[in-house]
């Protein structure tokens, strides 16, 4: 049966355990950092963290202040648009497992050129995908294959305080995401579900997308269908004009 991550940021306190016990399961090495006046660090996902806690503060109409934390990882797409890219290049570079619903980058996909993996990574609408530029792996979240595999929950979820992060059958989450909203509807009226029917992390929102990053939600991303379209067609483009 499929798995799902249920995101609900309404209860996250930003601790970043996630984001260290993700670091830490995975054997990643340390960033060199730097105070860039914000809690979120590092900057951006990388090859070495993949996954960051997002920090958004904005400011409502009445002068109110809210401060969004948005948990960024790979979303394992239902019908993974990074994988349909890759399978172009180098087929068996990105897998999705069935069993899970696991999206699996390998070490194949070293053997995309540098080019080529930009048009992978582009491929993501929700900027995910990070290229270790040593070894040419391209990196992300992997679900914890092998904790889950056992039985074991992923690390993030294992160690969230909150109950921000959880997992489980994919239906289960999605009656728990609902049930959820049902409930955070009534303080905050904003609160959505983002893009539940085509990913395996969905996440609960309580303010609009756009108020806690540029890529929360596949719509509201740069990268919307017509580029993931234009995507699919550079490569094509390429096969073509090596067969004229
Ligand atoms: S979120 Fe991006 S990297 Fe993850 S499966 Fe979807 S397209 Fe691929
Ligand atoms: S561990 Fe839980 S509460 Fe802490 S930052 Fe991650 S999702 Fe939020």
């Amino acid at each position: 049966m499929p798995k799902a991550f249920f995101i609900d940021t309404s209860l996250c306190t930003a601790c970043r355990g996630c984001q260290l016990a993700c670091k830490e399961w995975h054997e990643l090495p340390a960033n060199h950092t730097l105070q860039r006046g914000s809690h979120q660090n590092p900057p951006d996902l990388n090859p070495n963290n993949y996954k960051i806690v997002r920090f958004s503060e904005h400011k409502d109409d009445k002068g109110v202040v809210s401060w969004n934390f948005f948990q960024d990882q790979c979303r394992h797409c239902v019908v993974p648009p990074c994988k349909e890219v890759a399978d172009m290049y180098v087929e068996g570079a990105i897998l999705k497992d069935d069993a899970t619903g696991a999206v699996l980058y390998t070490e194949k996909t070293a053997q995309l050129s540098a080019e080529d993996a930009e048009v992978v990574r582009e491929a993501c609408p929700y900027n995910i995908p990070r290229r270790n530029e040593e070894t040419g792996v391209l990196t992300k979240c992997t679900m914890c294959f092998g904790r889950i595999s056992e039985g074991m929950l992923p690390a993030c979820v294992k160690v969230c305080p909150t109950g921000t992060m959880n997992f489980g059958e994919r239906e289960a989450m999605l009656d728990l995401a609902n049930k959820r909203l049902a409930e955070v509807k009534k303080t905050y009226p904003n609160a959505m579900l983002a893009d539940p029917d085509f990913t395996s992390a969905i996440y609960l929102l309580t303010d609009v997308p756009e108020n806690y990053y540029t890529y929360a939600v596949a719509s509201a991303s740069p990268m919307d269908r017509k580029r993931f379209l234009a995507g699919l067609a550079k490569p094509l483009r390429r096969v073509f004009a090596n067969l004229g």
